[in-house]
This record gives C-alpha cells, sequence and structure tokens, in this order.
C-alpha cells in the first residue's frame, strides 16, 4: 500500500441530500442512507464522524419537520434548510460548500435514491485511488420514460457539440474532495450548471457507473419548467456558441447576397424582370446579411461581456510546493 492509499483511507463522508417536497420518500430514504453509512463505517471503509446532511430546497410539506426529528433522533443527520425553493442544482451546492469545512469528501445523492446506494463503494474506491472527483454515469436510461430519454439524449448531445466537456448520462450522484470543493467555490457564477462546471475545474478525476431504479415514493419533483431552466442554463453558461452561429449566418448571407447581384445584374438585363425587382432583391439579401453580421459582432462583445461578468477562477493550483504555507491553502487566480 502507498503513503497515499494511507493517508486518503477511513476518510470522513458526508453525503448531502437534497429534498423538495420529500416527505414520503424521507423515511424511507434516511434509513437506507443510515444502514450503508453505518455498514462503511463497520467495515473501517470511512470514518466514524461521517454524516448525512439533508438540504431543504424550501419544501413546502412536512419535509422539514421530518428532518428536524431525524436529526433529533440521530446523531450522524445534519440539516439544512433554504428559506425558499431555490433549486435542485443550489440544493446541492449549498449542501457540498457547507460539507467541506467538516469533511474530507461528499458524496450527493436524490433524496428518492433512485441511484444505486451499493454504488458508494466504488467512488470511495476511486476517491482511495487519487480521484479528486468521481463522476457517476448511468448504465443506461430503462427506468425513463420516452420522453425523458429523448429529451435528454438530446440535450447531452447539443451539450458536446456546444463544447461543453460532459459525460453523456451523467448525473448529480458524485463524489467530490474536499480540495475539489475548494476549487469550486471559487466558481461565483449564480447561474448554475453543476455537471458541465465540474469537469472545468479540471483535477483528477474518474468515473463510477451505477444503476437507477424507478422512484419508489413520491412524485418527480423535477417539472417540465425546471428541466427546461436547466438545460437552457447549460447552454448558455457554458458557450456563446449560438452567438457565432449569427455571425456565421451574417457571413453566409453576404455571399449568398454577392451572388445573387451577379444573378440580379444578369436578369435585368437579359432577362425578363418587372421594374424594381432588381433594386428590391438586391437590398435584401446585401442588407439582410449586414444585418446579421452586425448583429454577430455585437454578439461577440456581449458574449465576451456574459463570460467576464462570470468572474471564473482563471486557474487553480492541484499543489503548492512551498515551506512557507500550511498544506490546506489553496491560492487561486481570484487573490492576484
Ligand atoms: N429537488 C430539489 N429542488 C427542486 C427539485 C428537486 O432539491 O426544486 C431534489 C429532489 O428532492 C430530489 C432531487 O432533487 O432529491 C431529484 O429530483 P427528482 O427525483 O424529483 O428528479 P427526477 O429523478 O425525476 O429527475
Ligand atoms: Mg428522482
Amino acid at each position: 500500500m502507498t503513503e497515499v492509499e494511507n493517508s486518503r483511507q477511513k476518510g470522513i463522508l458526508y453525503i448531502v441530500v437534497p429534498c423538495y417536497n420529500e416527505e414520503e420518500a424521507l423515511e424511507t430514504s434516511a434509513g437506507k442512507l443510515l444502514d450503508k453509512l453505518h455498514e462503511l463505517k463497520e467495515r473501517e471503509i470511512i470514518s466514524g464522524e461521517s454524516r448525512i446532511v439533508f438540504v431543504d430546497d424550501g419544501s413546502r410539506d412536512r419535509t422539514w419537520e421530518l428532518i428536524k426529528a431525524l436529526y433529533e433522533r440521530n446523531e450522524e443527520i445534519k440539516g439544512l434548510r433554504f428559506a425558499h425553493n431555490r433549486g435542485h442544482q443550489n440544493a446541492i451546492l449549498a449542501g457540498m460548500l457547507y460539507s467541506r469545512k467538516h469533511c474530507d469528501y461528499t458524496i450527493t445523492i436524490d433524496a428518492d435514491l433512485q441511484q444505486d446506494i451499493n454504488a458508494m463503494e466504488n467512488f470511495i474506491g476511486e476517491y482511495v485511488n487519487g480521484s479528486e472527483i468521481v463522476f457517476g454515469v448511468r448504465n443506461s436510461r430503462n427506468t425513463d420514460g420516452f420522453f425523458k430519454k429523448f429529451s435528454a439524449t438530446l440535450f447531452y448531445k447539443t451539450m458536446r457539440l456546444m463544447g461543453c466537456d460532459i459525460y453523456e448520462n451523467s448525473a448529480d450522484y458524485r463524489l467530490m474532495s474536499a480540495k475539489a470543493l475548494e476549487a469550486l467555490a471559487e466558481y461565483d457564477e449564480v447561474n448554475l450548471f453543476l455537471r458541465g462546471i465540474i469537469p472545468d475545474i479540471g483535477l483528477k478525476s474518474s468515473v463510477v457507473y451505477f444503476d437507477v431504479f424507478p422512484r419508489m415514493q413520491g412524485t418527480s419533483k423535477y417539472s417540465l419548467t425546471k428541466m427546461f431552466t436547466l438545460a437552457a442554463d447549460g447552454i448558455t453558461s457554458f458557450s456563446i456558441k449560438p452567438i457565432r452561429m449569427v455571425f456565421a449566418m451574417g457571413v453566409l448571407a453576404l455571399f449568398v447576397g454577392l451572388g445573387m447581384i451577379i444573378h440580379i445584374v444578369y436578369e435585368h438585363y437579359f432577362g425578363y424582370t418587372v421594374s424594381g425587382w432588381s433594386s428590391i432583391l438586391m437590398s435584401i439579401w446585401v442588407l439582410g446579411g449586414a444585418i446579421l453580421l452586425s448583429l454577430g459582432i455585437i454578439g461577440e462583445y456581449v458574449g465576451r461581456n456574459y463570460m467576464e461578468t462570470k468572474r471564473r477562477p482563471r486557474y487553480y493550483f492541484w499543489e503548492i510546493l512551498s515551506r512557507d504555507e500550511r498544506q490546506s491553502d489553496h491560492e487561486t487566480g481570484q487573490e492576484f
């Protein structure tokens, strides 16, 4: 066994669970998660100080009362509560960023436990082997309906086309080390798409495949609007390619316009045209192209501005070799 493995074994795990109106699922899920936690502790895979953190995303049902009751009965449970519904991504982020101060690594999992909790050992195994981030990727989408399967495939394909380094069928079931979370904390953007940002961090990562089961209790909390918002956040937060497309269209239209000028002049002198046809058609093509092109140019500036206002960290040190700093100090581009 190497030294790296030694220091990574029996780490403190915090399981982060976002909950929105989960009163039906919570008790059962908490029971299963606690069993898992105890099993991992007994097998000496994780530290005795490991915890489960429920993040109540502004639920309107009895979710928070249930979390409170669980907390009172059990010292391994913690609860965080939002004042109002801020969405799944924010709930996960808040849970992880809160936990990073107390643990060695977090694993995020949905409250309905649709994701196979037995995959946790594999996540931890990858962490012990040196990964700072372990992505969960679903084995198949067989439990999803046709619409969800179709929209998800379309979404991941579009994201990849737009240049986002995202794993197809990746989920928000993932392990992140405290170090990776420090890096994530540097991302200040409000419009949040974790599945896209986390690969952007760039620390050593690996992938674990897991099974997905149908939801046992309650109904999906991901309404159609929430799904569209997530998709729009994903696409717009990662690229300004749609703007580039306007630019490309402008260039194309101008070229077609130039071709049209030749055609129009030819028709004007040798063909049979109604008077006024040539000038109208010419202005439509040339002006249309020019307008699209200028929109594209303006878009480039707006896009730059957009990327700039996010104030993403320019870099993040993977390791620092210096005798003057403590091991836990991570310096980033923001500080300079
Ligand atoms: N969730 C949340 N805030 C929301 C919507 C969902 O915290 O606004 C949580 C929800 O409680 C669950 C997870 O996100 O733990 C995934 O939601 P769900 O299982 O309903 O989504 P689906 O599996 O249908 O995609
Ligand atoms: Mg679910």
